[in-house]
């Protein structure tokens, strides 16, 4: 059985300072052979946000913005492969929500993925995320996020009922059994299965048990992460059925980004 693939969860880049793959030294990944591997592995889209190291802007929000930026090329260049996601700063209300403006009006619906220990963020910026996921709210944006509950917590979680979340890696047993608990808090809570937790055997399993098929994504993490690894993960596991693999997949990702 073969499946239709949407990467929800993903990295991908315009050159070096966006390339995050440690291993890069060995590979020379280029931006054009992004999509030519992801179609061989049979993934029909990709979605998340640039990630780049610092090359010398002033400050993180320069960072961010050039991120944002590459996001919005890389879709000229890639066409409708690649679903952009954008970042924020909520130590920066005033700018973060022109750019939540401007990429509504590009059309982007994809918040994240927000990384906020790779993004600068304050210990205080919880008060700021929240009137930032407040504007995202408006425009019925999909909010991906690197699961950390210095922010994202359960009070966010119940205070933006009407926003969908896409918390990023399932984790360790405990931190998936927290994905499941804060599922309970909001029926627009989703897990992508990036990063780590998927190599757990039966975690796949529970997180649909417990959570329903149709509130798990496919994510990778590439250029980080492998995504054969995951692609087998999910296709290979006998205790899902087709259906829900059908919507781990594809279906979940259409749904929520309205491919
Ligand atoms: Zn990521």
């Amino acid at each position: 059985m073969s499946f239709e693939i949407i990467d929800f969860h993903m990295h991908p880049f315009l050159d070096g300072a966006g390339n995050i793959c440690v291993h890069d030294g060995v590979l020379s990944l280029r931006t054009d052979q992004i999509e030519e591997q992801m179609r061989a592995l049979g993934i029909s889209h990709i979605c998340g946000s640039v990630i780049r190291k610092n090359t010398g802007e002033a400050n993180d929000w320069e960072r961010l913005k050039r991120c944002n930026e590459d996001a919005l090329r890389l879709r000229e260049r890639l066409g409708d492969f690649y679903i952009p996601g954008f970042h924020v700063h909520p130590d920066l209300i005033e700018e973060s929500v022109r750019e939540i403006e401007r990429m509504h009006k590009e059309g982007v619906r994809l918040l994240g993925e927000l990384v906020p220990y790779s993004s600068g963020w304050s210990e205080n910026a919880a008060e700021g995320l929240s009137v930032l996921l407040d504007e995202a709210e408006k425009y019925d944006m999909v909010v991906s996020f690197h699961t950390d509950e210095t922010y994202m917590t359960n009070d966010m979680i119940r205070r933006h009922k009407g926003l969908t979340f896409v918390a990023a890696h399932p984790g360790e047993a405990p931190n998936l059994m927290r994905h499941i608990e804060r599922a309970k808090i909001s029926e627009n809570y989703y897990l992508d299965l990036s990063g780590t937790g998927l190599f757990r055997y039966g975690m796949l399993a529970r997180a649909v048990k417990e959570m329903g098929a149709d509130h798990v994504l496919f994510g990778t993490d590439y250029p980080i992460c492998t995504p054969a690894m995951y692609i087998g993960g999910v296709a290979q596991d006998p205790y899902l059925s087709n259906e829900e693999k059908a919507l781990i997949f594809a279906g979940n990702a259409k749904r929520l980004l309205g491919l």
